[in-house]
């Protein structure tokens, strides 16, 4: 089967399933799950690849059987739960850090009632590296960026990558970014093109088009939840169902 489109998973935690009732409980996937989606997209002969890794995919430099796998937050939890499932099958992730948060916890989420878990230290975030997975940057403080300032976009956008690249021992730096909430404007994609970033993903659903990859400053990429099953996942990955979920342009949408 021809493979016309890369689609780049949006996950946040990998960790046990949290009691019913708990606000955002959709956005931790069980080991077991994430065992099973790794599984089943291994099978299907696609190898799972960072943002680093799958660019030259994404430029057109190189073709093959390949999805992305991005982890938004920083999530301690990736790393105890989600790394032994990406090295037993010899795939990549990209995990998005909260540059002011690292340490800490999801403080951003506080008032919404989301419960708080601890997000990688810099010590856990080499360890990630070191495992040969990468570190991008989701902004300083997980602010909306839709409508702040140019100097407040270029401060989050910006300085955030510094401030990792001085926290984790990276090679290439960190290259890649993602739009907490999905929120941005037009001066969000110029900041991040202008602090020199490869790519830039959203929260927008659908898959990149291999022949019309548009820009990479504003990817979109395939929801996977607590209840993605792996048939729901191949159909995300290699039917048009992603995309047709997804027709809104990135710049109108706000998360
Ligand atoms: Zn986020």
């Amino acid at each position: 089967m021809a493979i016309d489109h890369i689609p780049i998973l949006m996950y946040h935690q990998v960790d046990a399933t949290p009691p019913k009732g708990t606000r955002m409980r959709g956005l931790v996937v069980s080991p077991g799950s994430f065992y099973r989606h790794m599984a089943t997209l291994w099978a299907l002969g696609f190898t799972g690849l960072s943002m680093k890794d799958l660019l030259p995919y994404l430029k057109g430099e190189k073709t093959g059987r390949v999805f992305g796998i991005t982890f938004d937050d920083g999530y301690e939890n990736n790393l105890r739960c989600a790394l032994p499932v990406l090295q037993r099958f010899g795939f990549t992730a990209t995990c998005y850090a909260v540059a002011n948060q690292v340490g800490q916890r999801n403080q951003w989420d506080l008032e919404r009632g989301v419960p708080q878990v601890p997000l990688m230290t810099v010590e856990q975030m080499q360890a990630w590296v070191d495992a040969g997975q990468e570190i991008g940057s989701h902004t300083l403080s997980h602010c909306f960026l839709g409508g702040l300032d140019v100097a407040q976009q270029r401060q989050e956008i910006a300085d955030s990558r510094a401030a990792l690249e001085g926290m984790v021992r990276q090679s290439g730096g960190v290259r890649n970014f993602c739009y907490p909430y999905g929120s941005l404007d037009a001066q969000s994609v110029a900041c991040a093109r202008e602090a020199g970033y490869d790519t830039a993903t959203t929260t927008v659903r659908g898959r990149v088009a291999r022949t019309a990859p548009g820009d990479l400053m504003l990817l979109p990429r395939v929801l996977v939840s607590r209840t993605t099953t792996c048939v729901h996942l191949a159909l995300k990955c290699l039917s048009a169902y992603e995309d047709r979920r997804g027709r809104a342009h990135p710049l109108e949408v706000a998360a």
